[in-house]
């Protein structure tokens, strides 16, 4: 424990907070310490709940004048645990999650500690949505500051590709706007560069119609039939309109979903446009290349669409997680897929293939940080568990999945998937994760907003 910190210290840092500060004494202590994973078991000195921007300057003034590490929480879904930090502050943003929509204008303005669900709940009562992930107690935040994949990639992009503007507290406690006309350059870093910059207290983003419901659905397929469902995938996707986005699944379902307790392969779809005969006619092109033996299909409202998958990864299971891109859905990467499926019999790890393109990949490389916009597919093996006896083979499973994926990866690692080696003040590989050149530029960003690197426990980018 950092050697100045005493009852006079945690006294001090409540007297300049509004919001709550809990210390390692204090009922309370380990739900506030408690991350989505629980793999990550840090012990802060203290927690604190910041009430509002006056408290995220105070926050960052007393670690830093203590030379304690602080680690900045939204939603704490990340899988590395960059939401704690041990023998320092957490900085908790939970509490301030205010959504406001502005329909004439097609932006929503989001508090900096707001979940996927604050923003979908706020921006469905106008047809309107924001594309963020698929899970709905993840953090904006972090979702958007490493890049944003969910049902409405291929439509509109990734969360950070619709950020216009976003209020900061830097590491000298200023509040600093990112817009495409004050810092743009700090406006582009944050499309992908993480929390390295400052704590964002407010994002902006661009929505767009969509709903109240949409088509979507699941095929699934019985491990017999997966090649045959990946082949058919691979040639479905080849000319897909843009609203449509595919997430397919490999997963030993629990024993909620009733589907028995085998492997099983889904093949997910939502379609965001009005133009529901085409999108109907694009959902029978698969279904008659590869008929599955189950299928649920229909319109659904898209808030309840958006938390489908919640109860499937519950906070508090054990988590480590890999991201690989790559090109071809060919007879090598398939043979990959379908051996690691078959081997993966235990219920909570699954794995899911992404299909790119559309309005992601039209982004220009250079136009945001965030890497490998070629990219044709993505596969996230995500891990998680319940024994913490089970962490050293289902790590070790992710790690060899992803060993088994590198002679087709095609460069580029999505942060927000990467596990828990890649937290604290570790470097981030710049060839691995965003290329050379834009690490360069994302150094002369940090340099110019952190240059002592207070905003450390993430994936990192040291200014010097
Ligand atoms: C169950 C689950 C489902 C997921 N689904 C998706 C998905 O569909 N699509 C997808 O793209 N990703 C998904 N992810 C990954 C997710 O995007 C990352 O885990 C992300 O880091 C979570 O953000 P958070 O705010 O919840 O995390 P936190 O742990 O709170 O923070 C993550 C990082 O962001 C920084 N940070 C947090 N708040 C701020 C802030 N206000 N200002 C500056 N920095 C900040 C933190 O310092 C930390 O480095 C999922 C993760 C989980 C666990």
């Amino acid at each position: 424990m950092s050697t100045t910190w005493s009852m006079h210290e945690a006294e001090d840092l409540r007297s300049r907070i509004q919001g709550a500060v809990v210390a390692a004494d204090d009922p309370g202590y380990d739900a506030a310490r408690a991350l989505w994973n629980a793999m990550i078991d840090r012990r802060p000195l203290a927690v604190v709940r910041a009430a509002g921007d006056a408290d995220v300057a105070a926050t960052i003034a007393f670690a830093r004048r203590h030379g304690l590490d602080l680690a900045v929480r939204s939603g704490g879904h990340n899988v590395a645990g960059n939401g704690s930090v041990d023998d320092g502050i957490v900085l908790d943003l939970g509490d301030l999650t205010q959504v406001t929509v502005d329909p004439q204008a097609g932006t929503v303005r989001v508090q900096g500690g707001a979940t996927l669900k604050d923003v979908d709940a706020a921006t469905a009562p106008h047809d309107l949505a924001v594309p963020i992930g698929v899970v709905s107690g993840t953090g904006v935040a972090g979702l958007t500051l490493g890049g944003g994949v969910g049902w409405l990639t291929r439509a509109h992009g990734l969360t950070a590709d619709n950020l216009v503007a976003a209020e900061l507290v830097t590491a000298d406690g200023t509040t600093v706007v990112a817009s495409d006309t004050e810092n743009p350059d700090l406006l582009w870093a944050l499309k992908g560069g993480g929390g390295n910059f400052g704590v964002v207290t407010s994002f902006t983003f661009r929505a767009y119609p969509l709903g109240p419901t949409v088509l979507g659905g699941n095929f699934v397929y019985g491990a017999d039939r997966w090649r045959e469902a990946w082949h058919a995938l691979e040639e479905w996707t080849r000319d897909l309109p843009d609203a449509m986005t595919t997430i397919t699944t490999t997963t030993t379902p629990p024993p909620m979903m009733e589907m028995g307790d085998q492997p099983l392969l889904l093949v997910g779809f939502a379609w965001a446009s009005p133009d529901r005969a085409l999108g109907e006619s694009l959902v029978e092109r698969l279904r008659r290349a590869a008929p599955p033996d189950a299928e649920e299909v229909g319109d659904v409202a898209w808030v309840e669409w958006q938390s489908a998958f919640d109860a499937l990864v519950p906070k508090g299971v054990r988590a480590y997680w890999r991201n690989t891109s790559f090109d071809r859905l060919d007879d090598d990467v398939i043979d990959v897929l379908v051996r690691r499926g078959q081997e993966q019999t235990w219920v909570g790890t699954a794995f899911d293939v992404h299909h790119l393109g559309g309005a992601y990949g039209r982004v220009a490389e250079d136009a945001t940080p965030f890497p490998n916009r070629a990219a044709r597919y993505w596969l996230n093996v995500y891990g998680f568990w319940t024994d913490a006896a089970d962490d050293d083979d289902r790590v070790a499973f992710v790690r060899g999945f992803s060993r088994d994926m590198e002679p087709f990866a095609t460069g580029g690692q999505y942060v927000n998937f990467q596990g828990a080696e890649a937290t604290g003040h570790r470097a981030l590989d710049p060839a691995v994760t965003f290329g050379p050149e834009k690490y360069r530029r994302l150094v002369e960003v940090k340099r110019r907003f952190d240059p002592e690197n207070v905003f450390r426990i993430n994936h990192n980018i040291p200014p010097a």
